[in-house]
């Protein structure tokens, strides 16, 4: 079976190309990168740089490859970015997904599983979130998702494009073979950022607010490791392939940790100081976001094993050890 993966230039496309790849699939990678890197790009994949909402060049990769389904990942994706700039997530994430849309229809592929997002939710107070929870999102970024996931919907009434829309938590971790990790520029996640201050690169960590309604008052967050995500993506192919419905399922690992725990977790993995002070609150971070992942269980049959803590941040921190400057060399 052969894959398109969007984004496969990316921490979490990248990985799904090396799983794919592993697993027997052939993988056809497309990036513009802006935020991907050459060096994320597996080997033994096939690989087109060009963007996403470029017609003509979508086109010409699918006449030429004739993939049989493909894994959306490419899209812009940051919060805070998108409260500053929303057209650039309209345009990149919403367009992106019209031009992918019409050349699935065009070229007669029928199966698309799709990144999503928790940001779908919203605000709230709901623990943990299941999938028929309304979506109300709180950002340009959140809304593109949530618009790209009713795109799909309707392609399916009407064309019969069979999706599945998986809704990410917060994703950690790296393929243990520490070649290929989380590199954004600037970084703005948790783990990462602990991490380069766990190798020097930053004097501290400034933990975003102490005064949140949870028992240590820093915000409490579900991580999933990126191998355990990436395993519901050939899950949801599998289940396409064998006539599933459209749907949608949320990923993570359905247990809460405090930004205090996972400095705390860091410590003890690292063996280093870490040293962390407490700074305001970050706008828009609900205090708790934890996943109900019984969907994906029950449905889909997914099984997250790397769920202790000290796995994925010590995936994680064999990658920024053997990279610390990331894809620079
Ligand atoms: N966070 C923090 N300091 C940082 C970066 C993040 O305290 O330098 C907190 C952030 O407020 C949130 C949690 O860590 O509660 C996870 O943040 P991240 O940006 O990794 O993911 P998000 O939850 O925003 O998707």
């Amino acid at each position: 079976m052969k894959v398109l993966v969007t984004g496969g230039a990316g921490y979490i496309g990248s990985h799904a190309v090396a799983v794919l790849l592993q697993k027997g699939y052939e993988t056809v990678i497309i990036d513009n990168m802006m935020t991907g890197h050459l060096a994320a790009v597996h080997k033994d994949s096939v690989f087109y740089e060009g963007n996403i909402c470029d017609a003509e060049f979508i086109e010409s990769v699918f006449e030429k490859e004739k993939v049989d389904a493909v894994i959306h990942f490419a899209a812009s994706s940051l919060v805070g970015e998108s409260v500053k700039d929303p057209l650039k997530y309209f345009r990149n994430n919403v367009y992106g997904m019209q031009v992918l849309l019409e050349t699935m229809y065009k070229e007669n592929v029928e199966k698309i599983v799709f990144s999503s997002t928790a940001a779908t939710y919203g605000d709230t107070d709901i623990v943990p979130l299941t999938e028929n929870l309304p979506a109300n999102p709180e950002s340009p970024y959140g809304d593109s998702k949530l618009i790209m996931e009713k795109m799909m919907k309707w392609c399916d009434v009407a064309y019969g494009i069979k999706f599945v829309s998986l809704r990410y938590f917060n994703v950690g971790g790296a393929h243990p073979n520490g070649n290929i990790g989380e590199d954004h520029r600037p970084e703005t996640h948790l783990i990462p950022i602990i991490l380069q201050t766990a190798l020097g690169q930053r004097e501290q960590i400034s933990i975003f607010g102490d005064d949140y309604p949870t028992e240590d008052g820093t915000c409490i967050r579900d991580y999933v490791h990126v191998l355990d995500l990436i395993d519901a993506h050939l899950l949801a192919l599998a289940y396409l392939n064998k006539g599933g419905q459209s749907d949608i399922f949320n990923l993570g690992s359905s247990q809460g940790f405090s930004v205090k725990e996972m400095i705390d977790a860091a410590r003890h993995v690292t063996g280093k100081e870490i040293p962390a002070q407490i700074g305001t609150r970050r706008a828009g971070d609900p205090a708790v976001l934890i996943a109900s992942s019984s969907k994906a269980k029950e449905v889909l049959g997914w099984n997250p094993t790397r769920t202790d803590m000290k796995e994925i941040i010590g995936d994680a921190w064999r990658w920024h050890q053997h990279r610390p400057n990331g894809y620079d060399e």
